[in-house]
């Protein structure tokens, strides 16, 4: 069965990549030197490139395909062989280092992908309407509101602050 296309406003269904970081930076302080928060991060924005192109051609399903589970798949992928030396590069621009440039193994390149994209789907399947994330299987979307737009940001800024928090806190730790 073909993906529906959505009749919603485009307003209220913006794609907004920035709020994806919240989490990222949670995970970060959990996960620390085993999570890069440069693929992370680019890789919501490999995800969210359909979207944008389809707002700006008024064309196509908002969505679709890439945010999809199995989507989800093939978008870590192309995020992780693209993201490695990108995220390197992106490290040395902003001038942080460890004894020298920061490199990236590609285990972490992948694992920082899958997380990136399969959480990018689990949270846009909450906020927005034309999300099929289980498609072929089912078009059902169970995940969509169960919890509000509103709190749904709420947790993803206050996740980014915690993470920080504590990301601050054992790194200050671990040079002490
Ligand atoms: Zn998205």
């Amino acid at each position: 069965m073909p993906l529906h296309i959505s009749t919603e406003k485009p307003v209220l269904d913006m794609p907004f990549t920035p709020i994806h970081m919240g989490p990222g930076i949670f995970i970060k302080a959990l996960l620390q030197g085993s999570f890069s928060l440069m693929v992370f991060g680019w890789t919501q924005i490999v995800m969210d490139i359909q979207p944008l192109v389809v707002m700006i051609t008024g064309e196509g399903h908002l969505h679709g395909f890439t945010h999809t589970y199995i989507g989800a798949v093939l978008i870590a992928v192309a995020s992780a062989l693209s993201g490695k030396y990108l995220s390197e590069l992106g490290l040395r621009i902003l001038g942080v280092t460890n004894d020298g440039p920061i490199k990236i193994s590609w285990l972490v390149t992948f694992i920082s992908a899958f997380i990136g994209s399969f959480s990018h789907v689990l949270l846009d399947s909450i906020m927005h309407g034309d999300l099929q994330p289980f498609y072929p299987f089912t078009e059902a979307n169970e995940f969509l509101g169960i919890i509000s737009v509103y709190a749904l940001h709420k947790f993803c800024l206050y996740s980014g602050m915690l993470g920080a928090g504590i990301y601050f806190l054992v790194n200050r730790k671990l040079f002490t």
